[in-house]
């Protein structure tokens, strides 16, 4: 049901929201009437349930004056919209008083697929769909979410006061947002809202133009209260079964069993195997329920469709977690296999076994000694990860270990049968061996709001970071208003997630990218920059990209110039930010490494990037070692003498050489290696190490707001 403008003003006026006193005439006379008590000059518009757009429909008369305006207006207004919309359904004509004119801004609410209850802010009136200049948080609003809606978005400006313009008063916006956001909370049965045009004027806030769109049995907030149980069995059993276990090199049951034993797992193995007595020179079963102990947790590589049997085998043997990894489940998108995963889970459930999976990788735990891939490290790190997808969990685990770090625990969970994002959030949010967590998840299986809590949560410990895939499929539904028509899922999770306090970041890269950040450099505060390392050319476009992410190259003090006048450098007036590396000269007191360090002293600068530069030179292999290594080690010293966030530009791009196979890649591997060694981060562009110092100031300044 759509409440037309007068009954939406009612009801928003009770809520304590400014709205222009609205009434409804249903004569000539009574227009007349209403105008006169209101006060000249008043504004007039159609109202029918038929019409949602009432200007376009010539519904809507402005400025009027006069009695005798109003009563030609009253006419015009019928006869107008009895001609454009044939049929529509008239209840009357609304009359009110015209509102001082001010900028127009949109407040709206919608229902998120994903988080519910929704509000938008941004210009309005009748550009806002053009224009969609509009910023998405989550009910209930705080404060400061209030606050930075308002800022963000692009007119920002044209409320602050443009070119000589007024500023408009917004506290009194804010005000009217935290209101909306009250309303909503307190009306789970308003399904969209739209103060479309709302007036913002130097004085204060007004809506001139409302819609509401109710659903009687609808409710905000489903919570889902599922508990969510301490976890630490599927991590560190003490025994465990692998189902399917088998001698054959070829087979996922051979491989999770050499996993154990190589990661040197502690606690008892148990391989159930129908042909193999032993496997790896380990007694094997050929079911559950011959061997003569209990289990604690087990790996599951056989056809999904004995599950139901084994499971009454694993309740008998004290079973608590099962990792599926075998899979043709429900991602079939088959009836039968949705039915037996239904089985499975109910089975499970009954037993009150945990399980993991269908269709996925599992668990890496270096410490207690799991694994699903061998090249893994084996030593054990403060990165937790929770992936969705098997081959991304393998993929991001891999990347992760090649930029220096570790993991405390990565599961991949597919299918989510049973535990899902919100239980593995939960346990790592909680887990001590756990700094760090990043995330990479396809589909919610838990609610959305919930996960915004938990997030909220998790985010007061510890930086969560997450990639949602599948965002530009979720793309908006027809709906009523204009509100609901600019939401659609990919616009609301990002700010969702970073009003909760996550960081959300667009791919899989880019978590490890964060996390490097996160990890190797302290907390960085500010936005001015000294760099250096390469040529001329590549030296001016790092300068562009550090300013085009909204950072400022500091041009270099005169005092650090005098210091290497004073030790001698041949062009100690030529030295600036960014340093020049193609002005070196042979045995002069001016290197890059020595001018970097300079700067990393000085007050002027926040941080510092050198870039190693190894595809700008014309140097033979030996010259290259040389020099290159001379210049890595410089720059470590400046990481290990000063304090300030100090980090590499490393290309990760091929160079110099028709052939992939070069022994650049085997110098630049070095360098790498030295840097992890010294626990310096390093990034592959300037564009990417500035895209993440960008987030990483971001988080740094909210980590002191976040509210509980
Ligand atoms: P619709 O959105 O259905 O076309 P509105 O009620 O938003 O109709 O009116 C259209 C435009 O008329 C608004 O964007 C605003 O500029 C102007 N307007 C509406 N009500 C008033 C009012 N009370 N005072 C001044 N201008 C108004
Ligand atoms: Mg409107």
């Amino acid at each position: 049901m759509i409440l037309n403008e007068v009954e939406a003003k009612q009801m928003l006026k009770k809520a304590g929201i400014k709205v222009t006193d609205t009434r409804l005439a249903i004569s000539q006379e009574d227009a007349v009437a209403m105008s006169r008590e209101l006060g000249f000059p008043v504004a007039m518009k159609i109202i029918s349930p038929d019409i949602v757009h009432k200007s376009d429909a010539g519904g809507v008369k402005l400025g009027l004056k006069t009695e005798e305006e109003v009563a030609q207006a009253y006419e015009e207004i019928i006869n107008g919209t009895r001609l454009k919309c044939p049929g529509a359904k008239i209840q009357g004509i609304s009359v009110q008083p015209s509102a001082p004119a001010g900028i127009e801004v949109i407040i709206g609410m919608t229902e998120d697929p994903q988080f519910g209850a929704t509000l938008v802010f941004g210009l309005g009136g009748i550009l806002v769909e053009l224009l969609q200049d509009v910023s998405f948080r989550v009910t209930p609003l705080t404060p400061a979410d209030a606050a930075e809606m308002i800022k963000q978005i692009k007119g920002y400006k044209l409320l602050a006061g443009f070119r000589g313009q007024p500023a408009v008063n917004i506290t009194a916006l804010e005000e009217m947002l935290l209101k909306v956001s009250e309303f909503i909370d307190a009306n789970p049965q308003v399904k969209e809202l739209d103060l479309n045009p709302v007036f913002a004027t130097a004085e204060g806030a007004i809506a001139v133009d409302a819609r509401i769109v109710i659903d009687e049995g609808a409710t905000h907030a489903k919570i889902d209260n599922r508990e969510t149980d301490r976890l630490d069995f599927i991590f560190y059993p003490v025994s465990v079964a692998v189902a399917g276990a088998s001698n054959n090199p070829n087979s996922r049951g051979y491989d999770f069993m050499a996993h154990l034993i190589n990661f040197n797992y502690q606690g008892k193995i148990y391989p159930i195997s129908l042909k193999n007595p032993e496997v790896m020179e380990i007694k094997a079963y050929p079911d559950i329920n011959s061997i003569p102990d209990n289990v604690e947790h087990v790996i599951y590589c056989i056809g999904l469709e004995n599950m139901p049997s084994f499971l009454d085998g694993c309740a008998a043997k004290g079973v608590r977690s099962i990792h599926i990894f075998s899979a043709r489940g429900a991602e079939t998108g088959r009836a039968d296999a949705k039915a037996l995963e239904m089985e499975i889970r109910e089975k499970a459930k009954s037993y009150n076994i945990r399980l993991l999976g269908p269709n996925c990788m599992g668990i890496y735990c270096p410490e207690s000694g799991f694994s699903f891939c061998a090249d893994f490290p084996k030593e054990k790190g403060n990165i937790g990860a929770i992936i969705q997808s098997g081959g991304s969990s393998t993929d991001i685990a891999k990347y992760a270990a090649l930029r220096g770090l570790r993991f405390s625990k990565l599961v991949s969970y597919g299918n989510a049968l049973d535990i899902n994002e919100m239980d593995l959030l939960n346990y790592l949010s909680e887990d001590p061996e756990t700094d760090i967590i990043i995330a990479f998840i396809e589909g919610l299986r838990g609610n959305g709001r919930d996960f915004l809590k938990l997030v909220r949560k998790t985010a007061r410990k510890k930086p969560f970071i997450i990639c949602k895939g599948g965002l530009s499929q979720a793309g908006a539904r027809a709906t009523m208003s204009h509100t609901a028509s600019l939401a659609g899922s990919a616009r609301v999770w990002e700010p969702a997630i970073r009003q909760a306090g996550g960081i959300p970041v667009r791919d899989i890269d880019d978590l490890v990218h964060m996390a490097v950040g996160l990890n190797f450099l302290p907390p960085i505060r500010g936005r001015r920059v000294g760099t250096g390392g390469s040529g001329g050319g590549r030296n001016t476009v790092s300068v562009d990209e550090w300013e085009t992410n909204g950072f400022e190259v500091v041009p270099l003090p005169q005092e650090i110039r005098e210091e290497f006048r004073k030790r001698g450098a041949l062009l100690w007036d030529c030295l600036d930010n960014p340093a020049d590396r193609s002005i070196t000269v042979p045995g002069d007191a001016f290197t890059v490494p020595a001018l970097l360090l300079e700067m990393a002293k000085h007050p002027d600068y926040d941080f510092i990037c050198a870039n190693i530069a190894a595809d700008d030179h014309p140097y033979n292999r030996e010259t290259f070692k040389d020099w290159i290594f001379n210049t890595a080690e410089g720059y470590l010293t400046i990481a290990k003498e000063i304090l300030k966030p100090f980090f590499l530009i490393i290309s990760d791009r091929p160079l110099d050489s028709t052939s992939l196979d070069h022994w650049l890649w085997r110098e630049i591997a070095q360098i790498r290696t030295r840097a992890l060694e010294e626990k310096i981060a390093f990034f592959p562009t300037v564009d990417k190490a500035a895209e993440v110092v960008k987030e990483l100031i971001i988080y740094y300044q909210h980590k002191e707001k976040l509210e509980y």
